[in-house]
């Protein structure tokens, strides 16, 4: 039986990801310190013979009884007001984090992916972002623990595959969402939905006119799990290309969730990008895959999970 080790197992895409591992026949050992997750994402895997849940941080030293074949490292803060609220642990989880779990692949000879991310390229002066550019990041911006500590987590795992030959993946995640997202985090479609559940007016930041694009979690999740298993080891794009404006957005989710709340403005973030959509001709070319979840269909998805919450997990505003 494959053997495998997922960080972040408690958040968002890692409970996932270890649903989609345990749905494939693998032996699961997930590990998360809680920090941003919640284990109500994985209670549902406790009972299964295959599935082991380590409550630890990886910064620290890592290890895993037995073989392991691959580890997933998607342990990280990931959302802007998360990682503003906890920095050094970000830039710590990213790069301490990442060698830990690149030293524990060597001993186990393991093949390692790593969450990398479309913050790379910063607030992009190419568009769309393909993989070949270098990006436009402000080391010295609050948000620049989260960029950096990306962008340091790639050098370091190439050079462990160029330095010691060690199986490394990379993939540069898009904005992607779905059911199990925390109502509280922050990111945009959470945080418009909970205002639109909670009857509250929907907070657009800025002018609106900045854009990105949502990918729908059961592609993503696809698409990591394609990249795991390829041989290619340069960094991939996985996300969905269809752009939208912010505010049109916040049009679109007051006409999915048919409520009368207005839009009102607020000032927009440091560096927030003006600008992003994946150029995913390798992951095309590479993985034979592409997104397959559109965004209305994504959204009901979504908003049906948000709306089966409880009342206390919607009034809850800090984690
Ligand atoms: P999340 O906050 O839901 O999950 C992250 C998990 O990592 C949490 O459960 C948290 O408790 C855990 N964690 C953080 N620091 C840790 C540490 N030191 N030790 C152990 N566990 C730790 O976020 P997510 O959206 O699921 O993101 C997962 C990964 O994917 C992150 O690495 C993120 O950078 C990357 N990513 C996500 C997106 C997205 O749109 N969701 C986009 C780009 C990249
Ligand atoms: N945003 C917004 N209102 C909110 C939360 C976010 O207008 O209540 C904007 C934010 O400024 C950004 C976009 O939505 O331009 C996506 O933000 P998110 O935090 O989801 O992701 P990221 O900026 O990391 O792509």
């Amino acid at each position: 039986m494959k053997r495998i080790l997922i960080t972040g197992a408690a958040g968002f895409l890692g409970s996932h990801l270890c649903d989609r591992f345990i749905a494939e026949g693998y032996y699961v050992m997930g590990m998360d310190n809680l920090i941003t997750g919640d284990l109500k994402n994985i209670e549902h895997l406790f009972k299964l013979e295959r599935f082991e849940f380590y409550h630890y941080d990886v910064t620290k030293f890592v290890h895993v009884p037995g073989k392991l074949d691959y580890i997933l490292h998607f342990a990280s803060p990931a959302s802007p007001i998360d990682y503003l609220k906890i920095p050094i642990q970000t830039l710590k989880v990213g790069a301490l984090g990442t060698h830990n779990l690149l030293g524990l692949a060597r001993e186990k000879n393991s093949r390692i992916l790593i969450a990398s991310t479309s913050e790379v390229y910063g607030d992009p002066l190419v568009h769309p972002q393909s993989e070949e550019y270098y990006g436009n990041v402000n080391t010295i911006s609050p948000r620049g623990v989260y960029d950096e500590a990306k962008r340091f987590q790639e050098s370091i795992t190439m050079a462990y595959h160029r330095f010691h030959g060690l199986q490394t993946r990379i993939a540069r995640i898009f904005n992607t969402y779905g059911p199990r997202m925390r109502l509280n985090d922050g990111r945009v479609i959470p945080a418009f939905m909970g205002q639109a559940l909670r009857g509250e007016n929907l907070t657009v930041f800025g002018d609106g006119r900045q854009t990105r694009s949502f990918c729908y979690v059961d592609d993503q999740i696809e698409g990591i799990y394609r990249l795991l298993l390829s041989d290619y080891s340069l960094p991939v794009n996985i996300g969905n290309p269809e752009e939208i404006a912010i505010l049109e957005f916040a049009e679109e989710i007051l006409q999915l969730t048919g409520t009368d709340q207005k839009i009102v403005y607020r000032p927009l973030p440091q560096d927030d990008p003006m600008q992003r959509q994946p150029d995913i001709t390798k992951a095309r070319e590479i993985l034979g895959w592409e997104p397959r979840v559109g965004r209305s269909e994504g959204m009901s998805r979504t908003y049906a999970y948000f709306k089966s919450l409880s009342r206390d997990e919607l009034e809850k505003r800090e984690h």
